[in-house]
């Protein structure tokens, strides 16, 4: 079998994929469900169609292309990623994964490859949280990991449910129906941009995937006392914001101390309130993302957390509460999936690196249900979710390339 990826028409496809945005070029925003994702859908769909795939979308508007094959009943092989972006993105988060995954298959086609095992292409809908507050949406629904009815009840900054907006998109199907039964896939690919400069640093243009680092996101609000700044005394005073200050140096240090360079953990939000340069803080809410590779040590994480957070209530005299938002575990990639991917690089001589995906992608859920694997390619500077973000064109179709060839592995021949 001799594959050949066509570098210049990906490219350009994936120049006209940019072109369909609510930004000023070079800069990307496809907010999902907005008419400008629903145009960039479209034009997709197109070009599965064009490319001879059968075209399904479920209620919630995952998009399913599928190349049938010889044993159609038998589990299929799918690859995909998504194709909506966050105000002010770039061209290649996750795009790369949906139009590579295409070319992928259009060169496995053309070089007269007939598979086994069908062979389908999946774009995940929402699989940014710009919208709704909550990432992978939908990869969440089709592993079963998020209900239908607490999905349908999210709402966007306009106070539209998720049931409402995909309605109005054309989804009016039972989302119910959106999990996908048992042993549909046998195996599942994602191909993405690193989102971090290791590759780049390491001058290796392949990354296989071992695990998926998953986050914890937690509300914390700490209570205390306010009052006037020059009436309170120092021995009096419950300040919110100082024992605040104490717990997220707590987290730095929990984090810092785990035993492995895997966990982090980041405060990034700080409300202060009443907010006053004169006023005493009474009031502070963070936030709290803690990811690991993982779970018992993210978790033991976690209870040096909470440990320290009893120890600055009591010291200081205020009540800490927290809250969690969402606590997806990691995954590890499936061994058949990252074994077809390094035979591949193997036969080829590319050199590759096995890596952690520290950001988590539909890849994590779809890992619930099936054997999947991540297959990354660099971007420059490790840039991602920003106008300059950038991966060349010979790394693209070179990550195309060992798609295919691990595709083609998975779905085995019908010859
Ligand atoms: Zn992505």
């Amino acid at each position: 079998m001799k594959l050949e990826i066509d570098q210049q028409r990906l490219n350009s496809e994936i120049e006209t994929l940019a072109a369909i945005s609510d930004a000023e070029p070079p800069a990307v925003t496809r907010i999902v469900f907005t008419p400008t994702d629903l145009k960039a859908r479209a034009w997709v769909i197109s070009l599965c169609k064009e490319a001879g795939l059968a075209v399904c979308q479920d209620a919630f508007g995952n998009i399913f292309a599928r190349w049938n094959g010889s044993d159609s009943a038998a589990p299929a092989v799918g690859t995909g990623s998504h194709i909506d972006a966050i105000p002010n993105a770039g061209k290649y988060d996750g795009v790369v994964g949906v139009l590579g995954g295409l070319e992928a298959i259009r060169a496995l086609h053309r070089s007269g490859f007939r598979p086994r095992h069908s062979i389908e292409l999946l774009i995940f809908a929402t699989e940014e949280p710009t919208r709704f507050g909550i990432g992978c949406l939908g990869s969440r629904l089709l592993s079963g990991t998020l209900s239908a009815e607490a999905a349908a009840k999210l709402k966007d900054r306009d106070g539209e449910t998720v049931d409402e907006v995909r309605r109005k998109a054309g989804f009016n199907g039972n989302l119910q129906d959106v999990k996908l039964p048992k042993g549909y896939y046998r195996g599942f690919v994602e191909l993405h941009i690193e989102q971090g400069p290791l590759l780049e640093r390491a001058r290796i243009s392949l990354g296989i995937v071992k695990s998926i680092a998953a986050p914890a996101s937690l509300r914390i609000s700490i209570e205390g006392a306010g009052g006037h700044a020059g009436g309170v005394l120092m021995p009096d005073r419950k300040d919110a914001l100082c024992a605040a200050a104490e717990l997220i140096l707590a987290i730095e240090d929990a984090a810092r101390s785990s035993g492995a360079l895997d966990t982090v953990a980041t405060v990034g939000v700080c409300d202060v309130f009443p907010g006053a340069v004169n006023s005493i803080p009474s009031r502070v809410r963070i936030t709290l993302d803690i990811r690991d590779t993982d779970l018992t040590r993210r978790d033991g994480a976690m209870q040096t957390i909470e440990a320290a957070s009893q120890k600055i209530e009591a010291k200081r005299q205020v009540s800490i509460q927290s809250e969690v938002l969402n606590a997806d575990a990691p995954a590890d990639c499936a061994p058949e999936v990252r074994a077809a991917l390094s035979d591949s690089c193997r036969e080829h001589g590319f050199p590759f690196l096995e890596m952690v995906s520290r950001a988590y992608h539909d890849s994590l859920f779809l890992s619930r249900i099936a054997p999947t694997g991540m297959l990354f390619i660099p971007c420059r500077n490790g840039y991602s979710h920003r106008p300059d973000e950038y991966a060349t064109p010979e790394d693209i179709a070179r990550g195309a390339l060992v798609l295919a060839e691990a595709l083609a592995k998975l779905a085995g021949s019908s010859q």
